[in-house]
C-alpha cells in the first residue's frame, strides 16, 4: 500500500473597472470591507481587483492494482491581493453594480469548485499514470474556467456594459444550477 499526498494551487487575478471546508452549496458572498483589504494599484486603470485562489490536494493509496483517490478540493478569495479603489466607488449606485460584477467572478468560480468536484471524483484512474491524469484533467478544467472569466470581463466591459451584465448573470446563474444538480446526481 503507497500513500501519497499532493497539493496544486491556482492562482488568478482579475482586474475590473465599472463606468460606474469549503461549503459547496453556494457561493461567497463578496463585500468591499471583507474581501478587498490588498493596496490597489494605481498604475492600473481599473476600480477593483479579485484575486482568487483554487486548491486541490489528494490521497493516493494502491492497493491491489487499484488506485483511491481521496480528494480536497477548494476555492477561496485572496483578500490581501484583492482591492479596490475606494474612492471611486463613493457613488452608492456604482459601489453596489461594481459589486455585482465581481460577485459573478466569485460565482464563476464556485462553478469551478462543483465542476472539480464532480470531474475529478468522477474518474477510474489507471494505477500507472494516475497523478498525470489528475493533474491533465485539473490543468483542462483551470483553464478552462480562466477563460470563462476572461470572456465574462470582455464581454460585460468589466461590468459597464448593463445589458451584457444583465446577460451574464443569467448564463452564470444557469451554470450553477447546472452543476449543482448534476454533483447531486452524481452523489446520490
Ligand atoms: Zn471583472
Amino acid at each position: 500500500m503507497k500513500r501519497l499526498i499532493i497539493s496544486i494551487l491556482f492562482l488568478l487575478a482579475l482586474p475590473c473597472t465599472f463606468a460606474f471546508k469549503q461549503d459547496l452549496s453556494q457561493p461567497v458572498q463578496l463585500d468591499w470591507e471583507t474581501h478587498f483589504k490588498g493596496k490597489a494599484d494605481m498604475r492600473s486603470p481599473f476600480f477593483a481587483l479579485t484575486a482568487m485562489t483554487w486548491k486541490y490536494s489528494y490521497e493516493s493509496t494502491v492497493y491491489r492494482n487499484r488506485v483511491v483517490i481521496k480528494l480536497k478540493n477548494e476555492v477561496s478569495i485572496d483578500k490581501n491581493r484583492s482591492w479596490v479603489k475606494w474612492d471611486k466607488i463613493k457613488d452608492p449606485e456604482v459601489r453596489a453594480s461594481l459589486l455585482h460584477h465581481e460577485q459573478g467572478h466569485a460565482n464563476i468560480q464556485y462553478i469551478l469548485l462543483l465542476e472539480a468536484e464532480r470531474v475529478l471524483k468522477n474518474r477510474n484512474y489507471s494505477v500507472n499514470n494516475y497523478k498525470a491524469q489528475i493533474s491533465d484533467l485539473a490543468n483542462q478544467i483551470s483553464s478552462f474556467f480562466d477563460t470563462m472569466q476572461r470572456n465574462y470581463d470582455d464581454e460585460t466591459e468589466h461590468g459597464g456594459n448593463h445589458k451584457m451584465q444583465a446577460r451574464w448573470d443569467e448564463i452564470i446563474q444557469d451554470k450553477m444550477d447546472e452543476s449543482r444538480a448534476a454533483l447531486a446526481e452524481l452523489q446520490k
